[in-house]
Order: structure tokens, then sequence, then C-alpha cells
């Protein structure tokens, strides 16, 4: 094993962990001796990140999500606990909780990580740079933080209920916060959830207008899936930038990405390698969608939704 001991940060939301939460621990229980999980705010959550893979867990009460407070937890539990590595998952509160933990702690702190291996007893993980243009290995030494992505390590299929863990429960005092939440209210908008998606179909410039974007949403739909897009397809106001993937936009894992009328580009396909399996539709046999992807139709993207459409429709009466 390449390190002792490693701390997963297990971020949840309405109590559950999140995804990236339990993806974390397989990537730890891979390159650690011995995992420990962090739940703050979520006691209940903790039995189920033993469940899937943590040895320990380390409970913490607080309220909800505070930069600030989290980081003097985790600050804490790290201090006391001496983790050779503690993982965050990269979501938006997990980006901002990682890097202020890694500049409390005077540690090294790797963002964005895709990958993880050992080599010669050291851990070397791997992270995208210029927009997934290149990849870059970084090996290393004392405590570090790495932010990882969704989706770039997969969760345990099955959790196992009956696997046994110490649970603690420890408090963390907090000194005075500079910034308090006083009242959080939910955003009265579309809700578009392509991080935790299995099935999503997404449209770019190539679809050509609003109206056939439509189609787009009828696969979805048909398939139980989310729609997604390329930024070309928000700037025209095909859909909203919620469904928006890539560098700038939703990082997906998805089991099926179904890629049409889209050219491949750097900032987009760095938001989509974590899926199982591309479907790519162009009508350009060179474009680069066709290098990563599993399945490639060479054709008019309006005419293969149009026939997929007809086809998912058969088979489901
Ligand atoms: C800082 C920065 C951040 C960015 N962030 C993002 C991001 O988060 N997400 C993102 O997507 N982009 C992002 N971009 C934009 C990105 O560089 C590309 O411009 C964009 O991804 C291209 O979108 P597209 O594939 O829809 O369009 P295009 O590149 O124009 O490709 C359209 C494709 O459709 C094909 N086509 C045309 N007609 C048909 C048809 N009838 N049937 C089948 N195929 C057809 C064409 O052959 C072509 O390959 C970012 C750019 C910058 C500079």
């Amino acid at each position: 094993m390449g390190c002792k001991n490693v701390m997963v940060y297990v971020e949840t939301a309405e109590s559950k962990p999140v995804n990236v939460g339990l993806e974390m621990l397989t990537a730890a229980k891979e390159v650690a001796e011995k995992v420990t999980a962090v739940v703050i705010g979520a006691a209940d959550a903790a039995a189920t990140a033993i469940a899937y893979g943590a040895d320990d867990a380390i409970t913490v009460d607080a309220a909800e999500y505070n930069t600030e407070a989290y980081a003097a937890i985790v600050v804490e539990l790290v201090k006391k606990y001496a983790p050779e590595m503690l993982f965050v998952g990269a979501t938006p509160n997990g980006k901002d909780l990682g890097a202020r933990v890694a500049a409390k702690l005077k540690a090294g702190c790797v963002t964005d990580v895709i990958g993880m291996k050992e080599a010669d007893g050291k851990i070397v993980l791997t992270a995208p740079l210029y927009g997934g243009t290149i990849y870059s290995d970084v090996t290393v030494e004392g405590t570090v933080v790495a932010i990882i992505r969704g989706g770039a390590f997969k969760k345990a299929e099955e959790p196992d209920t009956a696997k046994e863990g110490t649970i603690t429960a420890e408090t963390v005092e907090i000194a005075d916060l500079r910034a308090k939440i006083v009242n959080s209210v939910q955003e009265i908008s579309e809700s578009v959830n392509l991080e935790e998606a299995e099935i999503i179909v997404a449209g770019g410039r190539g679809v050509g207008s609003a109206e056939n974007y439509e189609l787009v949403k009828e696969l979805a739909s048909l398939l139980g899936g989310v729609v997604g897009a390329t930024r070309p397809v928000i700037e025209e106001g095909w859909v909203s930038r919620a469904h928006q993937v890539g560098q700038s936009g939703k990082i997906v894992a998805p089991k099926l990405y179904i890629a049409c009328g889209i050219s491949g580009a750097a900032q987009h396909i760095s938001g989509i390698t974590g899926s199982d399996y591309i479907v790519a539709i162009n009508k350009d046999e060179d474009a680069p969608i066709f290098e990563i992807s599993n399945i490639g139709i060479v054709g008019n993207c309006v005419d293969a939704l149009k026939i997929m459409i007809e086809e998912v429709k058969k088979m489901q009466a």
C-alpha cells in the first residue's frame, strides 16, 4: 500500500452521502491500509460510508455547510488523526473546503484528481491541465489534500451492510465565525441533476435549432435520462445554462452519454471522460468526438434522433 491512512470527507446532501463521497472510498481503499470517513452534520451517513468501504468513521455535529466552520472541523480532525492524505470531492462546496483546509494545514493540494496509482511506494495523482488537453502526474509527499472529480472512480456496486466499523462522535469547538448563514432559500429554477444522471442525451450546435433540440429532450425523456448541452447551445438559448456540460459547466459520469452534433472540443470532452459508454453522432467523420466515443455514427444527428426515438418507442410499446 502506498500510504497508511487516508481520511475521506464524505459530503452529504439531505443527510445522504453524495456519489463522489462514496466513490472516493473505493479510491482510498486501493492505496491506503486504513480509510476513515468524516461526516459532518449528518451522523446517519457514517454507517453508509462504512458499508461502502470505510474502515471506520468520525461524525461531527454541525449546522449546514459553512466554509469557515467546516474547514475548522476538518483541520482539527486532520491534526488529531494525522492521515497522510485527505480526500475531498470536487463539488462546489468540496472545492471551497479542500483548498481552505490545505492552506490552513500548509499542506499540498492537488485539484481535479481523476486518477491515482502507486509508484516506488509513493502515491501518484493524475489531474488534467489546460482544459483536459494534457494530464499531469503529481507524486505525493507529506500531508496532501486531494480534491477528487466526481465519476473518476466507481463507488462499490452494492453496500456491504454487514460490514463493521467504529463510528466515533467528535466535538470540535468553533471560534466566532466571521460569516454566518442566516437563511438559505431554494433557487426556483429548473433542477438538473446532470452529475448523478445515469443516462445523458446531449446536443451541440450541430443539432441546428431550438426546434430540433426538442428531439434531444424527447429521447432523454424516453430513456429516463437528463438533457446535456454544449456551450454554443446555451448561448443560442435552446436550453438553460443548468444543462451545460464541460469545463465551465458540469462534470458528468453517466453510464451512457449520447452526443448529438457535438464536435468534441477539449472544453466539452474534459467534462465527459468519466462516462462509461459514449455514443457520438456527427456528420463529419473526422470530428474529434469520435476519438473518445465507443460507438460513432457518421450522419445527420436530426435523422438519427428521429430513428432512435421511433425505435425506443417501439421497444417500450
Ligand atoms: C474557457 C472556455 C470554457 C469553455 N467551456 C465549455 C464547456 O463547459 N462546455 C462546452 O461544451 N464548451 C465549452 N467551451 C466552448 C468549446 O471550446 C467549444 O466551442 C464547444 O464545446 C463547441 O460546441 P459544439 O460541439 O456544440 O459546436 P461546434 O464545435 O460548432 O461543433 C458542431 C458539430 O456538429 C457537427 N454537425 C453539424 N451539423 C450536423 C448534423 N446535422 N448532424 C450531425 N452533426 C452535425 C459538426 O460537424 C461539428 O462537429 C469553452 C470555451 C472556452 C474558451
